[in-house]
């Protein structure tokens, strides 16, 4: 099971900036949760604490029932995706996909079937052999999220993915996401400060403000006011 709950969670940066201030969050197993809100509220700072790419200032995480606030990133359950893609630029697609396998040691045959897998799914089995930079922007966000379902985690985590894509993309893209999360049938925390993106995705949106969750509710409830 693939629960993630925030208890009391802070981060406070060296001088004293409060990144966010006593969140509590009960996400279940296998929904898509969007946290929405202006640049600078926290989502990001949230989300790399979920990661383990930042450490907790003080509160409680678990993922699943395991206490996770000392557990590397590796050792958690999770695979994340970024604004900026973050792609090994002298690696192919296939190296790119296949590499967070390869660091946990999976056998070559099994690498290859999964990577193969999430290619076909993404429909990027043509571009295998390609450089990054000889890719397009929609092209690079799907070898991102392809590098993060070769893994099969628990808890997929997202930062703005869609951020650098034109318009037309971006709509393009969150359907396939949606689809994907279908597909895979895991837990999607989703960062974005795009209200439209937060209203068309989430079967919950927790709204930030100045590092402090506001609300958590489903997206009709948050926006549907007259
Ligand atoms: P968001 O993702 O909502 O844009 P962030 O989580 O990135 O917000 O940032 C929340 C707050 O924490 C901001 O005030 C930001 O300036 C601050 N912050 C983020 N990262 C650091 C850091 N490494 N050191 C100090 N302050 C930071
Ligand atoms: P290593 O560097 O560990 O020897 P390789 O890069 O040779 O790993 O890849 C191992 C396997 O992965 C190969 O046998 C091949 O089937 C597959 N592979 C590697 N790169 C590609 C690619 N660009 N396209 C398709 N399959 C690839």
């Amino acid at each position: 099971m693939a629960k993630v709950v925030l208890k009391n969670i802070y981060k406070i940066y060296p001088g004293n900036v409060a990144a966010v201030k006593d969140v509590n969050l009960d996400i279940e197993d296998k929904e898509f949760i969007v946290l929405v809100g202006p640049s600078g509220c926290g989502k990001s700072t949230t989300l790399r604490m979920i990661a383990g790419l930042e450490e907790i200032s003080s509160g409680e995480l678990y993922i699943g029932d395991k206490l996770c606030n000392d557990v590397p990133p590796k050792d958690r359950d999770i695979a994340m995706v970024f604004q900026n893609y973050a792609l090994y630029p002298h690696m192919t697609v296939y190296e790119n996909m296949a590499f967070g396998l390869k660091l946990r040691k999976v056998p070559k045959e099994e690498i290859d079937k999964k990577v193969r897998e999430a290619a076909r799914i993404l429909d990027i089995e043509h571009l295998l052999d390609r450089k990054p930079k000889a890719l397009s922007g929609g092209q690079r966000q799907r070898v991102a999220l392809g590098r993060a379902i070769v893994r099969h985690p628990k808890v997929f985590l997202m930062d703005e993915p869609l951020s650098n894509l034109d318009a037309k993309l971006r709509v393009q893209m969150r359907t396939e996401i949606l689809k994907l999360h279908k597909r895979l049938d895991t837990t999607f925390i989703y960062v974005t400060h795009d209200q439209t993106e937060a209203m068309t995705m989430g079967t919950r949106i927790v709204v930030m403000k100045d590092g402090i969750v506001q609300q958590v509710d489903t997206p009709r409830r948050i926006y549907d006011h007259p």
